[in-house]
């Protein structure tokens, strides 16, 4: 039976228009609508599963964030987590967390808590990063799934169907492992009210990047962040010659 410790990361909600500040140097978070990640929804589905199979035998959410993070915790707790860990960072150091800095202190906890396995998101969707789950492995130094489209337990670890470009992959590997969820792993359950309330009575430790003896000092200066270009209108032309003529004037035949 596995341990588990799952990421959950709190984002700028997917269905927002994220909009650039005006110094350029990140994007508005103060007053907009946050969730937890996409991904990390289907890390925690995948979780809850094993344990109903009886795979699992407790999960553990972790969040690194501001204070407001504990709120994706809660989610988690909701979905079927059995307990959480805030990970405090929080002003500027947040801004500039890296993945290295997360990957340090969910290798940590991983060791701590005696995890066997911790699941992740592919990609946080604010950094698009990708790199959390692979540095946690190397940290760690344990083998690594990403991309999985499907896990099954076996007698000797794990057989993960990986999603590669244009296929899946099948590989099997001996735990503790990290892994990471992507899109078609699992459909995430939504917390049902009952569960929400549960959840408020399950335990929610916290603890600072300090008491793991991780240091998030920022390697990073933002220079700045800027929007994409604006999409150019279109112009209606009658036939195909006046096309010709116009991607010709362009220059672009
Ligand atoms: P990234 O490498 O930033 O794209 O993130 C990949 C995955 O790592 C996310 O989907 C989360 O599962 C986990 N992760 C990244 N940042 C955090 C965080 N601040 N707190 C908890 N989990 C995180």
């Amino acid at each position: 039976m596995a341990r588990v410790l799952v990421g959950v990361k709190r984002v700028i909600d997917y269905a927002v228009k994220v909009r650039v500040k005006p110094d350029k140097k990140g994007v508005v978070t103060q007053g907009v609508k946050h969730s937890m990640n996409p991904f990390d929804e289907i890390a925690v589905e995948e979780a809850v599963k094993l344990k109903e199979k009886k795979l699992a035998s407790e999960i553990i959410a972790v969040s690194v964030g501001p204070a407001q993070s504990q709120e994706v915790i809660r989610t988690a707790l909701a979905m079927g987590a059995d307990r959480g860990v805030h990970v405090e960072v929080s002003g500027d150091e947040y801004e500039l967390l890296q993945p290295v800095h997360v990957s340090k202190i969910l290798a940590k906890l991983a060791l701590d808590e005696k995890a066997d396995l911790v699941i992740l998101g592919k990609q946080a969707i604010d950094d698009d990063a990708n790199q959390t789950a692979q540095m946690t492995a190397a940290v760690l130094d344990w083998p690594q799934g990403t991309f999985c489209n499907k896990v099954e337990k076996t007698d000797a670890g794990l057989t993960i169907s990986r999603e590669i470009d244009g296929g899946l992959e099948t590989i099997k590997t001996k735990i503790p492992a990290v892994l990471s969820a992507d899109l078609r792993l699992n459909t995430p359950r939504y917390a049902t009210l009952p569960n929400i309330m549960k959840a408020k009575k399950k335990p929610l430790k916290k603890v600072t990047a300090k008491d793991l003896g991780v240091d998030t000092t920022p390697r990073i200066e933002i220079i700045s962040v800027e929007d994409p270009p604006v999409r150019q209108a279109g112009a209606l032309v009658a036939d195909v010659d006046a096309l010709v003529a116009k991607l010709k004037e362009g220059g672009h035949i």
